[in-house]
C-alpha cells in the first residue's frame, strides 16, 4: 500500500455517497455563469444585493483612487507594522452607524469566529449555541476552552431550561446564535434572546449577522437592526464578503471587548491584515449602503413571491422567512440529479448536503438576488415544479 492509498479510498467513499467536492469551473458574466458554454441564472450566489456586478459602482471606486491610492497589502498584522489608517476609519464609522462603542475588523468571518470565542470564553464561561450554527462557530467553540451545550434549533423553551438549570454554575454565559440562519433562511428570536439577557444576569449574546448585514434594517444594519436590538448584543458579528461585495468582516462591540481581543485573539494577533486596498472598497460600499432600500424592497418582494408558491406547490409550511429559500428533497442522489436538471434548463442551482446540512436534509438552496427581475423568478419557478414533478 502507498501512504496515498487511504486518502484515494476515503475519496471514492464520498463519491458513493454523492459527497466528493470539487471546484466548479465556471465564468461569471454579471448575475449569469457559464459553464461549458451554458449561461445559467444565478440563484446560488451570496452577493444578495446584486452589488458585485454593478460597475458604476466600481467605477466611482477607482475615480477616487485618483486623489489617494491605498496600499495593496498590509505586509503585517495591525499589531505589527500592519495598521493602516484605512481601519480605523471603517472601525469609526461602524461603530457610529450602530450607535455602539466600537467595532474591530477581521480578514473574514471565518476568521472571526475561530478567533472570538476561543479568546473570551475560559473554562467558567458556558457556551451555548442554536444547533444549526455554521461551521466556523462550531470551530470556534472547539478551540476554546468552555464546555459548551447545543440548544433544539430557534427553541427557546429548551434554551431557557438550559439557562435555568446552568446559570448559577458560571461567571457567564455566552448563547451564540446567527440572526438568519444560512441553509434555513430562518430568523432567530433576537428580542426574545435579549429577554433572556434580562432575566439572567450572566447571559451575553454572541450573532452571527453574516447573511443579514446590508440586507435588513432601514439602514441596512441587518435583522438587529429591523428587531431594534443592536444595543443589546454583546457580539454582533458580521462578513463583508456576502451582501457588501468584498471581503473580512467586523464585530460591533463595547470598547472593552474590542480591546480585549486586541491583547487575545490569536487570528487577528498572528495573521497579516485585510490589504487597505480591500478595505477602502468596504467603507465606500457601507457608506452607501442606506441607499440601496429599492433592492432590499424588490429581494422582498421576489423573497415572498419565491416562498410562498414553493409552499403552496410543495404543500408544506412556508419553507423560510427570507431570500433564502431551501428547497429540501432528502436525499443525496436527488437532489443533484434535481440540481443537474435545473442547471441544464439555465439555472445555477447547487446541491447543499451533508455535512453542511444534517442527514436526510439535502437541498437545495435558492438564494435570490436584487438584481433578478420578477419575470426571470416567473421562468424559474415554472421549471422548478416542472423539473420536480419529472
Ligand atoms: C459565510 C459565513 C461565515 C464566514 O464568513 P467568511 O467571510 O466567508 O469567512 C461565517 N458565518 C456564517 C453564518 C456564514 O454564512
Amino acid at each position: 500500500m502507498s501512504k496515498s492509498d487511504y486518502f484515494a479510498v476515503q475519496l471514492e467513499k464520498l463519491r458513493q455517497k454523492e459527497q466528493y467536492r470539487r471546484f466548479p469551473q465556471i465564468v461569471h458574466k454579471g448575475k449569469f455563469v457559464e459553464q461549458n458554454g451554458r449561461s445559467m441564472l444565478n440563484l446560488a450566489s451570496n452577493d444578495y444585493l446584486g452589488l458585485a456586478n454593478d460597475d458604476a459602482l466600481q467605477q466611482a471606486f477607482l475615480e477616487k483612487l485618483a486623489e489617494k491610492r491605498p496600499h495593496f497589502t498590509s505586509s503585517s498584522s495591525r499589531l505589527l507594522t500592519g495598521n493602516f489608517s484605512e481601519y480605523e476609519s471603517l472601525e469609526q464609522q461602524m461603530a457610529e452607524a450602530f450607535q455602539r462603542e466600537a467595532c474591530l475588523l477581521f480578514n473574514s468571518g471565518y476568521h472571526a469566529n475561530i478567533g472570538i470565542l476561543p479568546a473570551v470564553a475560559n473554562k467558567q464561561t458556558l457556551i451555548v449555541a442554536d444547533k444549526l450554527v455554521h461551521a466556523s462557530i462550531i470551530d470556534g467553540i472547539r478551540l476554546s476552552d468552555a464546555p459548551f451545550v447545543r440548544y433544539r434549533h430557534n427553541d427557546y423553551a429548551h434554551l431557557h431550561e438550559i439557562l435555568q438549570k446552568q446559570h448559577l454554575n458560571y461567571e457567564r454565559i455566552i448563547v451564540v446564535t446567527e440572526s438568519l440562519f444560512s441553509m434555513d433562511g430562518d430568523f432567530a428570536d433576537l428580542p426574545q434572546l435579549v429577554e433572556f439577557k434580562r432575566q439572567f444576569g450572566n447571559v451575553m449574546l454572541y450573532v452571527d449577522e453574516a447573511h443579514g448585514i446590508g440586507v435588513y434594517g432601514e439602514q441596512g444594519l441587518g435583522v438587529a437592526e429591523q428587531m431594534n436590538c443592536l444595543p443589546y448584543i454583546d457580539f454582533l458579528v458580521g462578513t463583508f464578503g456576502k451582501a457588501l461585495a468584498s471581503m473580512g468582516a467586523y464585530v460591533v462591540c463595547d470598547q472593552v471587548i474590542k480591546d480585549y481581543l486586541i491583547n487575545t485573539m490569536r487570528p487577528l494577533i498572528f495573521s497579516t491584515a485585510l490589504p487597505p486596498f480591500n478595505v477602502a472598497w468596504t467603507e465606500f460600499l457601507f457608506e452607501k449602503r442606506p441607499h440601496f432600500q429599492a433592492k432590499r424592497q424588490h429581494l422582498m418582494q421576489l423573497s415572498a413571491r419565491l416562498r410562498h408558491v414553493v409552499a403552496e406547490k410543495l404543500n408544506m409550511p412556508m419553507p423560510s422567512e427570507s431570500h433564502i429559500v431551501p428547497f429540501i428533497l432528502g436525499d443525496n442522489q436527488c437532489t443533484v440529479q434535481t440540481a443537474q436538471r435545473l442547471q441544464q434548463q439555465g439555472y445555477y442551482c447547487l446541491p447543499i448536503r451533508p455535512p453542511t446540512v444534517p442527514v436526510g436534509t439535502s437541498r437545495i438552496r435558492l438564494s435570490l438576488t436584487a438584481d433578478i427581475t420578477h419575470d426571470e423568478l416567473e421562468q424559474f419557478i415554472e421549471q422548478l415544479f416542472l423539473c420536480n414533478i419529472n
